[in-house]
Parts: structure tokens; sequence; C-alpha cells
């Protein structure tokens, strides 16, 4: 079989040699019975640029940095800035600094990328909860005045500050939390047997695949740990706590069905009747969990562990005053009582443990 992958194009890693497993002693023969991927295939190089000038396909290397221009006919492929993008980005003082720590959100004027500054039109956008406007925007930066400077051009009052094309923590200014508005003059392609598809684009074959030796576990019992397998093989997580917990939906049919090509072939399930169970399955993560692990075992373990992130979703819906159904309510306060939970609070509040 890895031959005829070969011939058709693909590239293999043997991973049975891979360093990182042999570093950790991992045997083979583990790898096998654990059902672990044992080579990886992939079409090498079917990604590339194509110039929206010239219309040529180009490497794609480089495609998507500001100011590279294309090698064809030398226009410019992309610009991250240009006059009107915005940038939420904070000042870099050395202070210690969380999620809700001040930002600025600006419009560009321009990018000097040779005098390494940038210049934005001095206004304060609203861009969300940590994002400060007005007397607080003004006090941020008093705070951080070394790291600026105003200037006037064409009667415009602009905030220069300094901003490296290749950005670096320990000489930059600010760092970008984000930015809009890019510049776009070309596309990503895949070309494949000499067809050119889009970037989001199906090849009628998998771009890559991992390979496995089944025979040496298949066909699974009915554990009740049974489902967590049919969800890391169709690449889910297997813990509830990790899922929103207000019931909206997650897994859709295309999961499913990875889920139901595994469980025919390499479990003792039966196939045709997960094919009519699924569809009546719960599409919140937590209940389609449970959903599944019920219906391969009469009494499953599922895994619910506390997750910080239930904390931070809670929290931020608190403070934008929308409802916490009952379970978000109960993720949260699990959350909060976690080992997890009460560092990010203290953290919160600058108390070390
Ligand atoms: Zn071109």
């Amino acid at each position: 079989m890895l031959a005829e992958l070969r011939r058709v194009g693909y590239e293999i890693k043997d991973l049975r040699k891979d360093e990182f497993r042999a570093d950790r002693g991992v045997p083979v023969s583990e790898m096998e019975e654990k059902g672990w991927s044992l080579w990886y295939a992939s079409l090498p190089d079917i990604r590339h640029g194509k110039c929206k000038s010239c219309g040529s396909v180009i490497s794609v290397a480089g495609v998507r940095f500001h100011g590279h221009k294309c090698e064809i006919c030398g226009e410019v492929t992309y610009y991250d800035l240009v006059d009107g993008s915005t940038m939420k980005f904070v000042f870099l003082n050395n202070r210690e600094r969380n999620f809700l720590s001040p930002k600025l959100k600006m419009r560009v004027k321009r990018w000097d990328v040779e005098q390494e500054d940038i210049y934005f039109y001095y206004e304060f956008l609203e861009g969300g909860l940590s994002v400060v406007t007005g007397n607080q925007a003004t006090a941020y930066l008093n705070e951080n005045k070394r790291l600026w400077q105003v200037i006037e051009e064409d009667g415009q009052k602009l905030l220069k500050v300094r901003y490296s094309l290749y950005w670096d923590r320990d000489t930059a200014a600010i760092e970008a939390y984000d930015s809009y508005g890019h510049y776009w003059n070309h596309s990503i392609v895949k070309i494949w047997d000499g067809k050119e598809y889009g970037e989001l684009d199906h090849l009628p074959i998998p771009e890559s695949m991992n390979i496995f030796e089944t025979w040496h576990w298949s066909p699974l019992q009915a554990t009740p740990y049974l489902h967590e397998r049919i969800l890391s093989a169709a690449g889910q997580v297997s813990d509830k706590g990790y899922y929103y917990q207000d019931g909206r939906s997650f897994f859709m049919a295309s999961e499913w069905k990875e889920m139901a090509k595994f469980v025919r072939h390499f479990t003792v399930l039966n196939g045709d009747r997960f094919d009519d169970a699924w569809p009546k399955f719960r599409s919140s993560g937590p209940g389609g969990i449970d959903d599944l692990a019920h219906f391969c075992h009469g009494n499953p373990v599922v895994e619910n562990r506390p997750n910080i992130g239930n904390i931070l979703v809670a929290a931020s819906k608190l403070i934008e005053g929308k409802p916490l159904t009952e379970s978000e309510i109960t993720e949260a306060v699990r959350g909060v009582e976690s080992e997890e939970g009460v560092d990010l609070i203290r953290g919160f509040l600058g108390k070390k443990r």
C-alpha cells in the first residue's frame, strides 16, 4: 500500500522511526497496540500563490508578507497594514498584563517600514472589553510617554510609534493583538495533477492521511471508555468540560459520519444501528458525548474535568449582562474550585501562590 501511495505522489514519513517517539522510549509494538499512527502520507508542494495582477502561479513563500512582490510582474501581493487598517495593540512597558489590561484600537495612516515607524490617526476606537477610549486612553498614553510621539501632518494629528517589519519583543514599543483591513493582491491555490483548486477546495484524493495497522487492536470491545476512542479517531476531544456548556451545537453530521466509519469497521458495535442512532444524538458537546457514550456501553465513564475556559465564558457573559444556563453556572463553579481556577483568580488579584 505504501508503494502504491508513493506512486500516486504521496511523501511518506515513517513515524515508527520518528525521533520524538524514540526519545521517549516508546517501542513500535506499543504504538501498534495503542493504535497510534505508524506512517504519515501527504502530498508535497501542492500549495502555490496566484498573483491577482498578472494571474501567474507564483511561489507561496512570503506571498502573505507585508510588501512582498510577485516574482513575475513585480506588483505587491500583500500589505498587512494600509491607510484605514485598524490595529489593536498594547505598549510594551514591562508591566504585568492579563486579558483585561488596557489596549488601544486605532486606525492606521501608514507604515514606514524603512524608518520602522507606524502612524495612527489620533482617535481611539471602540473594540471590546479591554479596549480603552476617551480619558482612559489618554491616561494609558501618558503612562507610556516614552514610547510614542504626536506629530502634525497636513493639518492632521497622528500618533507615531516605533514598529518594525521584523517584530522583536526586546526592542519593540508595541505588541499587536490583531489587525483588520489588509490589502490582498493574491490568492492561494492548490495544484494537483495539472489541475488548479481553490485554497479551501477538496482535491479528489486526501491531501494527507495517517496510516494504522488496525489488526493489532481491532475490533474494539464495548467498554465504558469506547466512546473516547471513537471521538479521538474523529479528531474530537472526549472531555465534556472542554466544550461550551450552554447547549450550543458543536457536533455536525460530518463529525458523526467520521465516527460512524470508525464504529462500523473497528468496533464490535453494529454499524447500521449507529447510522440510525446518531441523527438523534444531541449536537452540543457535552450532550453529544453523553449520547455517544451511552450508545457504546450501558454504564459508560465520561470524562468531565473542570475547565478554566468555562470560568472565562461565564465571567464575560456576566459582564455583558447575558444570562447563564444552569449547567454553565455548575461548570463555572467547578472550574473556580479547581486548582487551575484558583490559580487564575489569584492571577487576577495579583497574588502568587
Ligand atoms: Zn504578478
